[in-house]
């Protein structure tokens, strides 16, 4: 599985907690920190906003639990309120994380407090109301007890969403961003799912997290994911045309999203997809807020069933019924992939996203798939297969790979094997900001 070779691994010692949590941990028998909690509890203690996978089993609750003790010891307050709040989807993991929190909070004086469903409503008010520091919730009785006016979230200082996409599967999406609404925007926000490409958990992530951090550590492909991904390749930019006109026309779908990386690409895909008869708009940055608008409504109310955008005009977008997302260039980075791939429809929704990669964009590509642990579907379209059939396989010599426009007919394989090198994962998540930018808002 995943070995960390080129990180070494940090001890509970160097992550300098408070001796009283050290004392639980060594209570607890925990000898050193497991890959989440190396990876997150660094950022954050330092306050940082985290978007964290990882599976099953690998110690999410204490990669939580110790950084939100750390900081509320370090900052005491004389303020009444819920310090930290953490949700989660059933009864039965709330009163697990409650158990953990019990232990680790043994030798400080944090008082924590539960309120899930089928306990009674009166005596968790009173929990409410006394001001427990730390409240374990499921979001469905929460909501009731705050509609009740027994909570006060305006001084929170954290929230974390534990098994996020298991709470919106289970259908609390609307109470979880009820619930951060009534929070403290300057909360710190610690988001964790089984997976980083669900339906949904994008759009939250984008709805309740600041400027943030992913650390992406799961092998995906773990059944949670609906959002097939799959890689087409061509030639240059004619073949993708060509490529993506025929998806379009061939593939089933509702709404279509086709991200560029560029303005004029956008603009440049209208009129052959038009002359398709697809019915298609376009957005980007540099619209007019009015015809942005326009063309958001025409999309929403299905007017036109195809929208190619950049990645700055399509953030935030919310529609419903997308569920095709071609990228007809691949993406800069692995955040904008999954943001790309998160404007998809709802939560119980299937959905598809193709990339189309040509020969200088594979590495790029390799390395999205590498940061998602995940490698994705190759597809070859028969009517319009191209000559690109990916890399060479290349032995590590020094020499460049330069003959590039060789023909090379390698037989078809199956997606690149996935290589899980740590330094590139983190190198393409953490490039928010490219270095070129080709879609800047215009004031
Ligand atoms: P997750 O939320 O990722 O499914 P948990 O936080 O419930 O996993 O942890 C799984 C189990 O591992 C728990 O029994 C927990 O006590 C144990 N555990 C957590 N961290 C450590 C550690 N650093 N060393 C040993 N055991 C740990
Ligand atoms: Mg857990």
């Amino acid at each position: 599985m995943h070995t960390n070779s080129s990180d070494i691994p940090l001890s509970f010692a160097q992550l300098a907690l408070e001796e009283a949590l050290q004392a639980a941990i060594a209570k607890l028998g925990f000898t050193q920190p497991t890959p989440v909690q190396q990876q997150a509890i660094p950022p954050a203690l330092a306050g940082k906003d985290l978007l964290v996978s990882a599976e099953t089993g690998s110690g999410k609750t204490a990669a939580f639990l110790l950084p939100t003790f750390q900081n509320l010891l370090n900052k005491p307050t004389s303020l009444f309120g819920t310090r930290a709040l953490i949700l989660t989807p059933t009864r039965e993991l709330a009163s697990q994380i409650f158990q953990q929190c019990l232990q680790l909070a043994e030798f400080t004086d944090i008082k924590i407090g539960l309120i899930t469903g089928g306990e009674d409503f009166k005596q968790q008010q009173g929990v409410l109301r006394r001001n427990a520091d730390i409240i374990i919730a499921t979001p469905g009785r929460l909501l009731e007890q705050i509609k009740q006016h027994s909570s006060d979230f305006t001084h929170l200082e954290v929230l974390v969403l534990d098994e996020a996409d298991r709470m919106l599967d289970m259908g609390f999406s609307d109470d979880v961003l009820n619930i951060a609404g009534r929070c403290n925007p300057e909360r710190q926000t610690l988001l964790f799912s089984a997976t980083l490409t669900h339906y949904g958990v994008i759009k939250i992530a984008d709805k309740v997290l600041k400027q943030h951090q992913v650390i992406a550590l799961n092998t995906l492909h773990d059944g949670h994911s609906n959002i097939e991904q799959q890689i087409v390749l061509a030639d240059d930019n004619d073949h993708k045309q060509r490529l993506l006109a025929w998806l379009l026309l061939n593939d089933s779908y509702d709404k279509a999203l086709v991200f560029t990386n560029t303005r004029n690409k956008a603009i440049e895909l209208e009129s052959p997809l038009r002359n398709q008869n697809l019915r298609i708009g376009v957005l980007h940055g540099e619209m007019e807020h009015y015809e942005r608008k326009r063309i958001m409504n025409l999309f929403r109310e299905g007017i036109i069933t195809i929208l190619v955008s950049t990645d700055l005009a399509a953030r935030g977008l919310d529609v419903k019924g997308i569920n095709l997302v071609v990228n007809f260039d691949v993406p800069r980075n692995g955040i904008d992939y999954i943001h790309r791939i998160g404007r998809t429809g709802r939560a119980d929704e299937q959905g598809v996203a193709i990339a189309l990669v040509k020969s200088t964009e594979w590495n790029l590509m390799s390395g999205i798939q590498r940061f998602l642990k995940q490698a994705f579907i190759r597809r070859t379209i028969k009517e319009l297969a191209g000559s690109y059939q990916g890399p060479k396989k290349i032995k590590s010599s020094g020499k460049a790979a330069g003959a590039k426009k060789k023909k090379e007919e390698d037989k078809k394989k199956p997606a690149e094997k996935i290589k899980i090198r740590h330094r590139d994962q983190k190198n393409i998540g953490k490039r928010r900001v490219p270095s070129a930018k080709p879609d800047t808002e215009a004031g």
